[in-house]
């Protein structure tokens, strides 16, 4: 019988010199596992690699795999995870480039990187793009846009794709940067025309551009401007581009339709707050890592208890560590509730994961209306109170301000929508009707 070892090696070499690109990341991963009654074995280091490469490239590898073979080989694929990703340029070597061009991407912060970042069904999604984006820039998932309320990691997954690419392409001309900085930065540059195309320079020569949190953009206009040039010019010529936001792009308001329509290109993903077990696990690296020892039943209180997202678990783990170097004790329970009363406060209503399009369609679908008649302008009684109450929702369950809220409602301005949030509060109490409407929206949108 034929080795299948060396049919898939041959295999293997023929599907990368065939395959696109994004087909040729997956294969690049296949580790021959075995050859069992016939079938081959292969393995891949992680399930979503497995996955990746069965929905993606399955067909391409059995029939390459048979041709070559001379008869129909079955393939089964395993997870492996003892076996690390094959990278093409060994680490010495990529090392080595590293000393050489030592201080270019400096703008990065080396505390972040992908080996601290603990992923749970909340983040896993997001977490494994970025890491396929930090193995092949520029070539799939471009852009991508990664958001979600503060403290979720956004930052934290954005320099780690930064630090990923720098250590193993070195070459690679990385940009990390606020939308912030970004703007102050361009300000400054319309001093002088020589550092306006400096500054343009700097941006439209990378490899990878990273911008944080880009809901700053909002209401500049100028800056905006200039980084749809930026992007443009970026995107045509296959760069990487990797952006983060507190919100979908479609609650941005104030910033032109074509930048979003750019930014909405690509992938998109999202990152909600971590479930319990993965608080613990988030828990226990943040202490590995700053040298806290805590005693188990503390650190689930405070894990059971902080609930909100990472930075304040954080915060909360700082708190009580402090306290026992302070103290020159251990906390104990008692102690930990007692110091950690300022962060468990009520468990917060406002919930960065809900948005005013999900209010509009849950209140319209309570009402039986479109959701196109809540933004709309129609005076029937039943309309008006449901967009009086989808206006309510949005200020009691959203952080955006009233103003915000009044461009999402179709261009509705401030003092609109604060008539509709007073009108609703002065009813709620007396008007069954309308109080059992806004409970019971209320509660589908935060299941
Ligand atoms: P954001 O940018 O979304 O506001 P950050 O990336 O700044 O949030 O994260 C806040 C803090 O929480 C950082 O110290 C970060 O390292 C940490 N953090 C967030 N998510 C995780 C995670 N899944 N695993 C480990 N640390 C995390
Ligand atoms: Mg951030």
């Amino acid at each position: 019988m034929e080795n299948l070892a060396s049919v898939w090696q041959e295999a293997a070499a023929q599907l990368e010199d065939t395959l696109p690109e994004t087909k040729k990341q997956w294969i690049k991963r296949i580790s021959f596992e075995k050859e069992e009654d016939g079938r081959l074995v292969l393995s891949l280091s992680s399930d979503f690699y497995r996955e990746m490469t069965e929905k993606n490239c399955r067909a391409d590898i059995e029939n390459t795999v048979s041709e070559i073979a001379g008869r129909d080989v079955a393939i089964d694929f395993i997870v492996d995870r003892s076996k690390k990703t094959v990278q093409k340029a060994p680490a010495r070597t990529a090392r080595k480039e590293k000393t050489e061009t030592a201080s270019k991407n400096t703008t990065l912060n080396k505390q972040y990187s992908f080996d601290n970042f603990i992923s749970g069904d909340n983040s896993s999604f997001a977490f494994n793009a970025c890491k396929v984006i930090a193995q092949n820039p520029g070539t799939s998932f471009n852009p991508c846009l990664i958001y979600g309320g503060v403290g979720l990691g956004k930052t934290h997954l954005l320099e780690s794709i930064g630090n990923y690419i720098d250590e193993h392409n070195p070459k690679m001309k990385i940009i990390y940067t606020t939308a912030e900085s970004f703007t102050n930065e361009f300000i400054d540059s319309l001093l002088s025309k020589e550092r306006i195309s400096s500054f343009k320079a700097k941006y439209r020569n990378v490899d990878v551009l990273l911008i944080d949190d880009i809901h700053f953009l909002q209401k500049k206009d100028s800056t905006q401007e200039e980084l749809f040039h930026t992007f443009n010019e970026l995107y045509d010529s296959h760069k990487q581009i990797v952006l983060t936001c507190d919100r979908p792009i479609t609650e941005l308001t104030d910033i032109t339709d074509r930048l979003k329509t750019r930014f909405r290109k690509g992938l998109n993903v999202d990152l909600q707050p971590p479930a319990y077990e993965t608080r613990v696990a988030i828990a226990m690296q943040k202490c590995k890592e700053k040298g806290y020892t805590m005693d188990q039943n503390v650190l689930e209180y405070i894990c059971q208890n902080v609930n909100t997202n990472v930075r304040d678990l954080e915060g909360a783990l700082t708190t009580l560590s402090s306290f026992a170097t302070l103290v020159g004790k251990p906390v104990t329970l008692d102690i930990a509730k007692e110091q950690l009363k300022n962060f468990i406060v009520a468990p917060a209503i406002r919930n960065t994961d809900i948005t005013v399009d999900m209010i509009i369609h849950s209140t319209a679908s309570y009402f039986n209306l479109k959701e196109y008649d809540i933004r709309g302008k129609s005076r029937n009684k039943n309309i008006t109170l449901a967009r009086h109450i989808s206006i309510y929702l949005a200020s009691e369950l959203t952080s955006y301000s009233l103003s915000e809220i009044g461009k999402m409602m179709n261009g509705k301005d401030h003092t609109t929508i604060m008539y509709s949030v007073e009108k609703i509060k002065s009813i709620l109490d007396t008007d069954e009707s309308v109080k059992q409407a806004v409970e019971t929206i209320k509660a589908e949108l935060l299941q």
